[in-house]
């Protein structure tokens, strides 16, 4: 616990966080109207909402760390993410708009980014669905039986037949482990949660022009990277539409990450003994003791917050990292 100048416990001050955007060809306009966002343009494809990153480094909100970047809290005031070790901050969350469908792509492992990408972390990533078209679909996985096949497909631009595209809908939720395959296709609004790290193989990207000119892609070593076969349909989405309100539910568990869902209707009390919590506010509005909380907000929830209670009517997606404990 911190203690005040009269040696009094206090508690920690929740870190808001002002979230950076990013302009992709494929971006929207959505995430003003959605999220009350004010966007840099009409093509805004990303919002980081936490993020410590060199290409996206979030600054706190008011209180006492106002002004500072994710980062640097992380390097100067390790206390308030329960003393873990590593050289960055370990997550990354972002919001997703997709007005276009985006490349198809696939993410390295920690020991294949470590090895080829200057000591990058791997990507593994997750999405909730906040919004998506009737009938839409995502790409996860392929169909390719052997890496020849996987190859030979690729080169030969046989798209088609490689490509899985799975049925989703609202409030499904989809793991991406690195060497899958996929792609967040047009009309569908995503929240990301990540490892934090920005390495992506593009292997496809439906032979669109920016700027007259096709996008780079990373053909090598996304073959070199690709499952074969792909893991399951089944075991990639999780239908999650209909989950109990005031409670707390654990979306995934892996080996980077634990993410958890909260549909609050009324109030909730829990410790916060993790050693930092992110906080996404999808929708609705309410408090965490005491302090208003709005659709669109992102937080963190440092380490030895303890006692908090959420009130009103929100929608939470929060995650941490998976600790031994
Ligand atoms: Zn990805």
């Amino acid at each position: 616990m911190l203690l005040d100048t009269n040696q009094n416990e206090v508690q920690p001050q929740l870190l808001f966080l002002n979230p950076i955007f990013k302009e992709m060809v494929w971006g929207g306009a959505r995430m003003a109207e959605q999220f009350g966002y004010e966007l840099p343009g009409t093509d805004t494809g990303e919002c980081w909402g936490i993020a410590a990153h060199p290409n996206g480094d979030d600054t706190i909100r008011g209180g006492i760390y106002d002004g500072m970047k994710l980062s640097s809290l992380w390097n100067t005031h390790r206390e308030l993410f329960g003393n873990l070790e590593g050289d960055r901050f370990p997550l990354l969350i972002k919001i997703i708009d997709a007005k276009e469908n985006l490349s198809i792509q696939v993410h390295p492992d920690d020991a294949r980014a470590a090895r080829y990408e200057n000591g990058s972390l791997g990507k593994t990533e997750c999405w909730y669905v906040l919004d998506c078209p009737k009938d839409a679909t995502l790409v996860v996985g392929h169909y390719a039986k052997t890496r020849e096949e996987l190859k030979q497909m690729i080169h030969e631009g046989r798209w088609n037949e490689l490509i899985r595209e799975v049925p989703i809908q609202k409030g499904d939720f989809i793991q991406i482990d690195p060497g899958t395959v996929h792609a967040i296709t047009a009309g569908c609004m995503i929240l990301e949660t990540q490892q934090n790290s920005d390495i992506t193989y593009r292997v496809y990207d439906y032979d669109r022009l920016t700027d007259g000119k096709p996008r780079e892609l990373h053909v090598e070593q996304s073959i070199a990277s690709i499952l074969v076969p792909a893991k399951n349909a089944d075991d990639s989405v999780r239908h999650l539409a209909n989950l109990a309100q005031n409670e707390w539910h654990e979306l995934i568990a892996c080996p980077y990450y634990r993410v958890f869902k909260l549909n609050l209707n009324g109030s909730y009390e829990m410790n916060q003994s993790y050693p930092f919590l992110n906080v996404s506010v999808l929708n609705g509005n309410g408090s965490l003791n005491g302090q208003p909380l709005k659709k669109g907000e992102h937080l963190i929830i440092p380490a030895k917050y303890g006692k908090m209670k959420l009130e009103g009517e929100l929608e939470l997606v929060a995650s941490t990292v998976n600790v031994a404990s």
